[in-house]
C-alpha cells in the first residue's frame, strides 16, 4: 500500500493494487455504463426513432406536405456518438470482432445491448487499464448528451439536495429535480453524478421523517422500491421479531411505524448475505 499514485481524474488515493483510478471513480464509471444500457441508451433509441416524443405533442395537421421527418436527426446523432464512445471502450477490453475508426483507434463492432452488460462484468479490467481515466472523462460527456436529449421537460419534481454538496463546509443545499423514472442525476453545481435513490433518502432523514406508517408488506415494497434490495414482508418480520429494529412499533391492527433507518439497515445487510 506503500506509494500508492493519485487518482488522475480527482486527485485522490487509488487505493487498490494495479488501479489506475481511484475506488470512487471506478465506481462512477459503472453506474455510468449501467445507466447507458438500462435508462439512456434504450430511451434515445425510442426518440432518435420517434417512437416517443418529449415535449412536444404529435402533428395532427392533414397537410402531407409538412409531415414530420421520420427520424430525430439530432438525437440519432447522439444516439450513434454514445455507442461509439461504449465501442472504444471495448476496444480497449480487446472485445471482438474488432475494427478501427479514422484515428486508428480500437473499436468493437458490437453494439449497446452486448457492450452495456459486458463492460460491467469486464470492469475489474477496464478499471485497471492506463486509459480508465479518460475513457471515464468521455462515458460522462456522452451520459450528459444522451440525457439532454431523453429528459422531457417541465416533468421534472425535486427529488431531494445533493449528497455530495452537503459534505462542502459550510454545507451547500443544492436541490436535484428529476422525473419520477429517472434512477441517476448530474448534480448542477458540482457535477457529481447521483444515485437518486440516495438522494432521497437523505432528503428523508434530513427532513427528520424517520418513520413511516405502513403495514408489513407496504414497508417491504417500500424498501425495494427505494433500494432496490428484494427484501419481503416474512424477511421484515424475521428482522423484528429477532429484535433488530427495536425503534419500529406496532400502531394499530396490521400497521407498524417503520424507522427509516432500521429498514435501510436490514436491506443493507440482505444485500451483503445475499439471498439470506
Ligand atoms: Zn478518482
Ligand atoms: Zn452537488
Amino acid at each position: 500500500m506503500e506509494n500508492t499514485p493519485d487518482c488522475p481524474r480527482c486527485g485522490k488515493p487509488i487505493t487498490i493494487d494495479r488501479m489506475t483510478i481511484c475506488p470512487a471513480c471506478a465506481n462512477e464509471l459503472q453506474r455510468r455504463i449501467e445507466w447507458l444500457g438500462q435508462i439512456g441508451m434504450p430511451t434515445l433509441q425510442q426518440v432518435a426513432y420517434r417512437k416517443a416524443r418529449f415535449g412536444q405533442k404529435a402533428i395532427r395537421s392533414g397537410n402531407k406536405a409538412f409531415a414530420p421527418t421520420p427520424f430525430d436527426l439530432e438525437a440519432q446523432q447522439v444516439y450513434v456518438t454514445a455507442e461509439a464512445t461504449l465501442q472504444q471502450t471495448g476496444g480497449i477490453l480487446d472485445i471482438r470482432p474488432l475494427g478501427y475508426d479514422r484515428r486508428e483507434q480500437p473499436r468493437t463492432l458490437r453494439d449497446w445491448v452486448y457492450l452495456c452488460p459486458q463492460l460491467v462484468r469486464q470492469m475489474p479490467q477496464l478499471v485497471r487499464t492506463p486509459g480508465a481515466a479518460g475513457m471515464l472523462d468521455r462515458i460522462v460527456k456522452a451520459c450528459d448528451m444522451v440525457s439532454a436529449k431523453i429528459t422531457r421537460p417541465g416533468e421534472k419534481r425535486l427529488v431531494g439536495v445533493c449528497t455530495n454538496c452537503l459534505t462542502f463546509r459550510p454545507p451547500v443545499r443544492t436541490p436535484i429535480y428529476a422525473t419520477e423514472t429517472d434512477g441517476y442525476a448530474v448534480c448542477p453545481a458540482c457535477g457529481t453524478f447521483l444515485t437518486l435513490n440516495d438522494v432521497r433518502l437523505a432528503y428523508l432523514k434530513g427532513a427528520g421523517l424517520l418513520h413511516i406508517t405502513r403495514t408489513q408488506s407496504e414497508a417491504a415494497r417500500w424498501v425495494r422500491e427505494n433500494t432496490g434490495v428484494q427484501v419481503t414482508g416474512k424477511d421484515l418480520k424475521n428482522w423484528r421479531t429477532r429484535g433488530k429494529m427495536p425503534s419500529t412499533r406496532h400502531v394499530e391492527g396490521p400497521y407498524w411505524a417503520w424507522n427509516i433507518i432500521e429498514l435501510l439497515e436490514c436491506a443493507e445487510a440482505r444485500l451483503k448475505t445475499g439471498n439470506r
